[in-house]
C-alpha cells in the first residue's frame, strides 16, 4: 500500500523523526485555515502548497508552489486542487489532485547553510537485508544523479536480525559530510527513520529532500512510503490510509469480489486456477511471444459466477486482445468449468470481442472439450499447455 506524503510524515513524526510541519486540506478554505494555524506555530506567512498524489516529481510538474501570504495560499490551493497533475512519474494524462498539504516554508531564501540530502530505507530482496541508500546530492534531480554519477550514492546494509547498529548511523552521517550538531542530528534522524521503517512494516521510506536547516536540525521535507500489504493485519489503524482512488480500479473491484487480480501491461488476459499455474501460464505466454495483461487466480472454486466475474474484469482492460483460460480440474470438475465458461459467455454476450482460448485439463476434461466444441461459441479449445500458447500466438498474429 502506497501512502500520501502527509500520511508518511505522520508516521515519521510518531517515531520522533523531524518533519516539515503541515496540515492537509481538501479545499481552499481548509487550506487557509491550515496556513493560519501554521503561522501561529512558526511565525511566518510563507507556506508551501503541495499536491498529494501517489507519484513523485510533483515539483517538476507544478504541484509544489510557494505562497508568500494567506491570500496566495487561497489562490494556489484553488489552482492545484482539482487539477490533473502531470509529472515524470504519472500516466501521460496525469493524476487528479484531491488534497494538498499546506506546509511551513523551511527554505529561507539566500540561506547558504541549507543543505539537501537524499535518504531512503528499503528492502533489498537480493540480499534479504534492509538497506539505507543515501546521497549528498538530494533534491529534485536524484534520478539523473543515479543515472550519471552513481558513485555519489552510498549504501548501508542492515541485517534485520541485528537491527541498525549505532556505528552504521554514524557512518551515514559522516559520509554525508556533517559535523558537530548536524552530525548528531543526522544520527538521530537515521535511527528514528529506521525505527519507523521497521515499526510500520514498510518496504520503502524515501525521503528526498532531507534538509539540514541553518540551526543544524535535520528534517524530512518529503516522504514516499510503501507499507507491506502482508503486514497490514498488524496495523489495523493503517487501513483508513488506503486511498482507493489512487489504485488500479480493476484491482480494487477484484479485491472486493475476493479474486486475486494483478494488472500488467501486456495484451493476453489470463484466467487460471492456482497461483503456481498462473505464474507458469504467464511464463508460457511470454515464451511464445505474447505478453500477459494480468495475473488472475480464480481459486479452487472456479464456478460459473466466478468465471463470469473474472471475464468481466479481464474485459475491462482495453489492452486485452485475447484471453487464455487455463484451468486444472483437480478439486473442480472440468465439465463444470466448461459449462461456467459457456454460461458466462452467453451472459456477457456482445461485450466479448476478443478470441478466447480454453485449456481444461484434469477430471472430465474430455467431456469439457466436447461441451466447448458443441457450444458454437467463438471459443478455441486446447488440451496441451504448449498447444494453448500456440493458439494464443495464432490469434494474435
Ligand atoms: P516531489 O517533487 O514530488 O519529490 O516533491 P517534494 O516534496 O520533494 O518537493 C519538491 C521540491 O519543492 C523540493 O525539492 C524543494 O526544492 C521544494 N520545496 C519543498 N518544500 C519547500 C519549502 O518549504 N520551501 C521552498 N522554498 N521550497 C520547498
Ligand atoms: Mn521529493
Amino acid at each position: 500500500m502506497n501512502l500520501h506524503e502527509y500520511q508518511g510524515k505522520n508516521i515519521l513524526e510518531g517515531f520522533g523523526v523531524g518533519i516539515q510541519r503541515g496540515y492537509v486540506a481538501t479545499n481552499s478554505k481548509e487550506a487557509v485555515n491550515a496556513a493560519k494555524k501554521l503561522t501561529d506555530l512558526t511565525g511566518t506567512e510563507c507556506h508551501v502548497i503541495k499536491a498529494q498524489i501517489h507519484a513523485g516529481g510533483r515539483g517538476k510538474g507544478g504541484g509544489v508552489k510557494l505562497a508568500k501570504s494567506i491570500s496566495e495560499v487561497e489562490k494556489i490551493s484553488n489552482d492545484i486542487i482539482g487539477m490533473s497533475l502531470v509529472t515524470p512519474q504519472t500516466p501521460p494524462e496525469g493524476k487528479k489532485v484531491n488534497k494538498v498539504l499546506v506546509a511551513e516554508d523551511v527554505y529561507y531564501p539566500g540561506d547558504s547553510e541549507l543543505k539537501e540530502f537524499y535518504v531512503s530505507v528499503l528492502l533489498n530482496r537480493t540480499s534479504g537485508k534492509n538497506m539505507i541508500m543515501y546521497s549528498t546530492e538530494g533534491g529534485m534531480d536524484i534520478e539523473s544523479v543515479a543515472a550519471n554519477t552513481s558513485h555519489l550514492i552510498f549504501y548501508e546494509e542492515i541485517d534485520p536480525a541485528m537491527g541498525l547498529i549505532p556505528f552504521q548511523a554514524r557512518k551515514v552521517a559522516f559520509n554525508l559530510g556533517l559535523k558537530n550538531k548536524a552530525f548528531k542530528s543526522m544520527i538521530k534522524f537515521i535511527t528514528n527513520l529506521y525505527n519507523a521503517y521497521v515499526g510500520s512494516d514498510a518496504t520503502l521510506f524515501e525521503i528526498n529532500p532531507v534538509l539540514k536547516t541553518s540551526d543544524d536540525e535535520i528534517i524530512a521535507v518529503d516522504a514516499k512510503v510503501s507499507i507491506d500489504d502482508n503486514a497490514m493485519f498488524r496495523h489495523k489503524d493503517y487501513h483508513k490510509l488506503r486511498d482507493l482512488e489512487e489504485e488500479n480500479q480493476i484491482e480494487v473491484e477484484a479485491d472486493k469480489a475476493g479474486l486475486n487480480y494483478v494488472d500488467l501491461d501486456g495484451n493476453v488476459g489470463c484466467m487460471v486456477n492456482g497461483a503456481g499455474l498462473a505464474m507458469a501460464t504467464m511464463d508460457l505466454i511470454k515464451q511464445s511471444g505474447g505478453s500477459p495483461a494480468n495475473f488472475l487466480d480464480v481459486g479452487g472454486t472456479a464456478d460459473a459466477k466466478r468465471v463470469e466475474l473474472a471475464f468481466r474484469l479481464i474485459l475491462k482492460d482495453p489492452n486485452v486482445k485475447a484471453i487464455l483460460v487455463n484451468i486444472f480440474g483437480g478439486i473442480v470438475r472440468c465439465d463444470r468449468v466448461a459449462q461456467g465458461i459457456i454460461d458466462a459467455y452467453k451472459n456477457i454476450g456482445d461485450n466479448i470481442k476478443v478470441p478466447i482460448i480454453v485449456r481444461l485439463q484434469g477430471t472430465n476434461s474430455d467431456s469439457a472439450k466436447t461441451l466447448i466444441q458443441n457450444s458454437n461459441l467463438d471459443v478455441i479449445a486446447a488440451t496441451a499447455f504448449e498447444e494453448a500458447a500456440m493458439k494464443v500466438q495464432e490469434v494474435l498474429s
